[in-house]
């Protein structure tokens, strides 16, 4: 029987992985299907986690890691857990791709979220070299430039109005005439200056070289394309949070969700379930950057403790 399984291996499950080892836990397994680093290890710039004074990759940033959060005990088991459900009396039963299960007195979730894709031509290719998801974290590197914006939600017009004071003109592409987003948000966007609304049109392509983005093809209802000479495109069509792992064989929750999937915790990352935590960018409210989801793993580790101490 683990002490603590934590599920995912981005910057919320490795922070809770020291904290959780670092505060006395012994038996403590980090389960992370791929290599430990998490989504940010896409991007190929960041320049806002504290104490990193250059701007660095996030493969560079998250690099070091794992050997601290692993100094004090805390093992990766590269696996895919596939549920946590009941175990028996208040334990939890982990069940993992292939067929294993685990039994933990406590688990915490960080599963993350995944950004949607919209399938335009040369969206993979060149995501992270000038497609992005992340205004917060990228928008500063357009300063002064031209970008676009794919979205009719309240994310991509939020995202499009923070943009607009960075960037010198915002090309906002929907595919319809009328937003998503709340009225109060459509107004603010339609008074900003340099926002240029490009309706019923859906992206094409984008396209570039080694560099990365060099423009946006964007085709509307009737047929007419036209260019986009810009050297980037944020895309808001909405975030999945990675929930399935908390989907019972009845399909119902193992804790309480909102209604986006994402889990309520309280601030001491407790789920409604006793003995479930969970943090980073799966929970409600997240403002989905690293520093955050390593605090809420930090936060997280320590309810553990003193949950397992009770
Ligand atoms: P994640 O990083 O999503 O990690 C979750 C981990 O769980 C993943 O490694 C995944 O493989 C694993 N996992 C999922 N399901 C399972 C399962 N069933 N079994 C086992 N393992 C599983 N933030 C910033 O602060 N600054 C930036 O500049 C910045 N730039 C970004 C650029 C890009 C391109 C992207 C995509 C994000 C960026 N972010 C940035 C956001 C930041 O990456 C996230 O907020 C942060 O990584 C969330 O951490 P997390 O640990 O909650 O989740
Ligand atoms: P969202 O509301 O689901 O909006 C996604 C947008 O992307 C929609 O306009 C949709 O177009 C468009 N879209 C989807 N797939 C597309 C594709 N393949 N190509 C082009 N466009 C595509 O997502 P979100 O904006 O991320 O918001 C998620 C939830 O969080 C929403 O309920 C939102 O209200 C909430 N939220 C609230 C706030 C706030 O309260 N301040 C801020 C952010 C988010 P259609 O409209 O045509 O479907």
């Amino acid at each position: 029987m683990l002490d603590l399984a934590i599920i995912g291996g981005g910057p919320a499950g490795l922070t809770a992985g020291l904290y959780a080892t670092r505060g006395g836990l012994k038996n403590v397994v980090m389960f992370e299907k791929g290599m430990p680093g998490g989504q940010i290890t896409q991007s190929s710039e960041i320049e806002n986690y504290p104490g990193i004074k250059d701007v660095v990759t996030g493969m560079e940033l998250m690099a070091p890691w794992p050997e601290q959060c692993m100094k004090f005990g805390l093992k990766h088991e590269m696996k895919e857990v596939t549920r946590v459900s009941e175990g028996d009396g208040s334990s939890f039963k982990i069940s993992l791709a292939g067929g294993d299960e685990v039994e933990a007195k406590a688990v915490i979730v960080c599963t993350g979220s995944t950004p949607r894709r919209a399938n335009f031509d040369g969206e993979e290719e060149f995501f992270g070299r000038g497609v992005s998801t992340c205004a917060t974290c990228d928008g500063f590197f357009y300063k002064g430039k031209e970008v676009a914006v794919l979205g009719g939600g309240d994310t991509a017009l939020e995202e499009a109005l923070y943009l607009s004071h960075i960037c010198s003109k915002v090309y906002l592409i929907h595919r319809r005439d009328a937003f998503r987003a709340s009225p109060a948000i459509v107004e603010r966007v339609k008074k900003a200056d340099n926002i240029e609304l490009v309706l019923n049109s859906k992206v094409k392509k984008v396209y570039g070289d080694n560099m990365g983005v060099q423009g946006v093809l964007i085709v509307d209802k009737e047929g007419n394309e036209r260019d986009l000479k810009v050297p980037g495109i944020f895309v808001f069509v909405g975030m999945n949070v990675n929930n399935e792992v908390l989907k019972q064989s009845d399909g119902s929750y193992l804790c309480d969700v909102n209604e986006y999937g994402e889990v309520i915790v309280d601030l001491s990352m407790k789920t409604s379930k006793k003995g479930l935590f969970a943090a980073g960018d799966i929970r409600i409210q997240a403002p989905k950057q690293v520093v955050c989801a390593a605090g809420d793993g930090a936060t997280a580790a320590i309810s553990t403790i003193s949950y397992l101490g009770e």
